[in-house]
């Protein structure tokens, strides 16, 4: 019997098979392959190709020259722009405002065939740093109320050049799904004056069948209303809303376990491209008992099709314990 599951943060249902489950290899995937051909703007080198850099972790060189180990710099086909004022007009029944906002990407090795689950311990750590330091910087500019920050992995996933990078787009507008997120865990603190990702890390941990990983810092757990197959979230044991104020062990434990988590997909799914997101609470606000950062990862093993358009509803093939089991038996690699 297939069973309809539903999201305690955000309400959402989504359905998940439980009677034909599909497993790893059932999954028509394209597995991700470095080529490394033509000319590569990320490449040490070619650093006049960018728009200058924000930031850049380097033991040698200069500004703009070769010798970093990681790059912030603008996007040069930008979605927002920083210049300008944050005009708001209405058109009717329409809402709009200029295009104000920051769009930056984080060049994450200057190896250009090394992956996220490749790169060195602490270079993966470092682009969380990045993240940190970039999103602290921003939010000093009070018109930017949101910064998301994702990375595309492989071009099915959305990544237009394969060098290792991730992006931050600063917004001047809290998007719709951060929203539904704050109002859900407002709701439930409300009731139960308890935080639900604190409540469901407690829970997750007693049960242990969703679990993935943990450390003393976190726990990796393929959610109970997963809404894709081998969906995972990395929850910081640690209560704050806002990733930026993370403390330092936390953020150098999240290097290592970012690495083994993606070490262990790529085992269990051969290599995936994926998408992850980093949800935090808005900028501009100060710290909340009800919210709680996280991190969802999402292997792109399945397409989004009418059903899932038409009702905002996930059909999940494959439940979250199963996955969580496959990529616990990966073992640490
Ligand atoms: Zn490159
Ligand atoms: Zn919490």
């Amino acid at each position: 019997m297939p069973e309809l599951r539903r999201d305690p943060v955000t309400g959402r249902w989504l359905i998940v098979a439980t009677d034909r489950a599909l497993r790893p290899a059932d999954f028509a995937r394209e597995r991700v392959v470095t080529k490394g051909q033509g000319f590569c703007p990320f490449c040490p080198g070619h650093e006049s190709r960018t728009p200058p850099e924000v930031l850049a972790y380097r033991p040698t060189g200069g500004p703009n020259q070769p010798g970093w180990t990681l790059r912030v710099v603008p996007d040069k086909f930008p979605a927002l722009r920083v210049e300008g004022d944050l005009e708001r007009h209405g058109e009717g029944i329409y809402d709009r405002m200029n295009g104000i906002g920051a769009h930056e990407v984080v060049i994450e090795s200057p190896e250009h065939q090394l992956t996220m689950s490749n790169l060195p311990e602490k270079r993966v750590e470092d682009v969380f740093w990045a993240f940190r330091d970039r999103i602290q910087d921003l939010k000093k500019d009070h018109r930017l109320r949101y910064i998301l920050v994702f990375k595309n992995h492989g071009e099915a996933a959305g990544a237009t050049l394969e060098h290792p990078h991730s992006q931050l787009i600063a917004l001047p507008i809290i998007p719709k799904r951060v929203v539904e997120e704050m109002e859900g865990s407002r709701r439930y603190y409300e009731l139960r004056e308890r935080c639900v990702y604190c409540d469901m890390l407690r829970q997750e941990a007693d049960t242990g069948t969703r679990v993935v990983l943990e450390t003393d810092h976190f726990l990796a757990i393929c959610p109970y209303a997963a809404r894709f197959p081998f969906e995972v979230w990395i929850l910081p044991r640690r209560h704050r809303s806002h990733f930026e104020q993370a403390d330092i062990p936390t953020i150098e434990n999240l290097g290592w376990l970012m690495r083994a988590v993606l070490r262990k997909i790529d085992k269990v799914l051969e290599q995936p491209p994926f998408n992850f997101n980093l949800h935090t609470a808005p900028v501009q606000e100060p710290e909340m008992p009800h919210y709680h950062w996280h991190l969802e990862l999402i292997p792109k093993l399945t397409r989004v099709a009418g059903f899932e358009w038409g009702s905002g509803f996930y059909i999940n093939p494959t439940p979250p314990e199963e996955a969580a089991k496959h990529l616990r038996e990966a073992g640490l690699l």
